[in-house]
């Protein structure tokens, strides 16, 4: 029986369940779109929890930009903030006293003790062990023979108290079947009778993650390889609880170019600042979906569709994978390559110039006004574009009306050369021949064309020159296309401007 059969679809429940302690690290999106995705493919429920039991670290705020980067990712979930669900609370606060009654429970099934060793007695025991040099330095289980009605009464006299959870004796290694990595084998005896419950009352994350894990349904772990580690304690509290583990997919974590654990000493961490720095979030998917994992050796684009089809465990990989900038880039000038003028418009070219107070309205309505100008101006800014925010440089020339802004350098090294003068003469005299309904790219470089031969002058210069007079520098899209663009009016008036600083 495979994952993807019918027979077991509707049980796979996995959750994504970030701490709001910060931004939603890139990291954390690749976790998140690993269980998305494994959620679509096998036609279960993906839900997102808040692990918000640090009040100090976590804020509200933090939980919004997390939900915002997550809805822009496109990753949207089927239980939790602001979709509800039957399997709530959603935030971990909010699950103080469901932890409060396990912890009750177990300890009335003898699964879990009252501790009352002071810091000062751990730490006497530890130094103890170490002199004795004993291998095992951790809990030496001190509280664990306490009569339980001694300590119960101990607790109402209000001692100050931790909860340990016992590890059963003769537990054996404890062997984490995992997906990504195979059998990870931990010694149950190192474990520790570790705390659930800290002395001020509040559980720890080993403990609440497996309450949450197991009263919420969750099949599926999937998460970050640095959890690896904590897992062999949780499967102890899975057993303490006596409900099945789940399956247990950690997957490795991403690096820098150096090898390292990337952080903000690589550059940017947070799916934000790719947001902000105009990445398309497709793209963004694709590519932090394929850190990892890969339907096969070869593919590089992957559609949001298809990874919600295609996913699986067995093909992720357990070893760390490079976050490459060059990578990203590639892919997303992929997904621009493939949009359409149109879309391209929309998503991209229309929404930086609203943004830089170039155009006016909504998206829609400033296509409204003039989808065919969109449309060619898509068409030459797309296959020039990584990053969203560059339209804007490239399109300002044509809301600069007749006095466009010229660029020191390009007049100096352009316009302001013998020949440039006669060049813009014989452009404008061209030009003008064209009627403003015969106003097109066609018509444009038709009239231009025998132009530099007859001036004998090089194309170069001829070029360079009207370029600079009309877009103002000599990096503007192609120059028929511009003056198109541009009408002919504006075309001709910033020709006439220019002519007085023609050499
Ligand atoms: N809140 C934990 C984290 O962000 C969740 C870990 C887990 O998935 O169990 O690291």
């Amino acid at each position: 029986m495979t994952l993807n059969s019918p027979d077991i679809a509707d049980t796979v429940r996995v959750r994504f369940a970030p701490s709001p302690t910060g931004k939603l690290h890139v990291g954390g999106a690749r976790t998140a779109i690993y269980n998305w995705a494994f959620a679509r493919a096998n036609h279960g429920s993906f839900i997102l929890r808040i692990d918000d039991t640090d009040p100090a670290r976590s804020t509200e705020e933090n939980t919004q930009v997390i939900l915002r980067a997550l809805r822009w990712l496109g990753l949207d979930w089927d239980e939790g903030p602001e979709v509800g669900g039957d399997w709530g609370p959603y935030w971990q606060a909010r699950r103080l006293d469901i932890y409060r009654d396990v912890a009750r429970r177990l300890i009335r099934e003898g699964r879990a003790y009252y501790c009352f060793c002071t810091p000062e007695r751990l730490a006497a025991d530890r130094k103890a062990a170490e002199e004795r040099h004993d291998p095992f330095q951790g809990y030496q289980r001190t509280c664990r023979s306490i009569d339980p009605a001694e300590a119960q009464r101990r607790v109402d006299a209000g001692e100050p108290h931790t909860i340990r959870i016992k590890v059963p004796d003769g537990r054996g290694d404890v062997v984490i079947r995992d997906v990504v990595h195979g059998d990870v084998t931990f010694n149950a005896r190192e474990l520790d009778d570790f705390i659930i419950v800290r002395t001020d009352g509040t559980p720890t994350y080993n403990f609440t993650t497996v309450v949450d894990d197991a009263t919420m349904g969750i099949t599926h772990v999937i998460r970050g390889d640095d959890h690896l580690s904590n897992t062999p304690r949780q499967v102890i509290v899975y057993e303490a609880m006596g409900v099945p583990t789940p399956t247990f997919a950690h997957i490795s974590m991403i690096l820098g170019p150096d090898g390292k654990k990337l952080s903000k000493r690589h550059g940017a961490t947070s799916v934000e600042e790719y947001r902000d720095r105009g990445y398309d979030a497709d793209a963004f998917v694709n590519y932090l979906a394929l850190l990892g994992w890969a339907p096969d050796g070869t593919t590089t684009i992957v559609s949001r569709d298809a990874l919600a089809r295609e996913f699986s465990l067995d093909r992720v990989s357990k070893n760390p994978a490079t976050f490459d900038v060059k990578k990203l880039d590639w892919i997303q000038g992929q997904y621009l390559q493939a949009m359409s003028n149109e879309m391209f418009s929309k998503r991209v070219l229309i929404p930086e110039l609203i943004r830089a107070g170039l155009e006016e309205g909504s998206v829609e309505e400033a296509y409204a006004r003039r989808p065919s100008w969109f449309g060619l101006l898509a068409s030459l800014l797309r296959p020039r574009t990584t990053l969203a925010p560059e339209v804007v440089a490239k399109a300002r020339f044509l809301y600069e009306g007749n006095n466009v802004t010229l660029d020191e350098k390009s007049v100096k090294k352009n316009l302001a050369k013998e020949g440039a003068r006669a060049s813009l003469e014989a452009a404008r005299e061209a030009l003008t021949s064209i009627t403003t309904g015969a106003w097109t790219t066609a018509a444009i470089d038709a009239a231009l064309e025998p132009l530099p031969e007859r001036l004998d002058t090089s194309k170069r210069a001829f070029y360079g020159a009207l370029r600079v007079a009309v877009c103002g520098n000599a990096v503007s899209p192609p120059l028929g296309e511009s003056l198109e663009l541009l009408g002919r009016d504006t075309t001709l008036a910033r020709l006439a401007r220019a002519l007085p600083l023609a050499g």
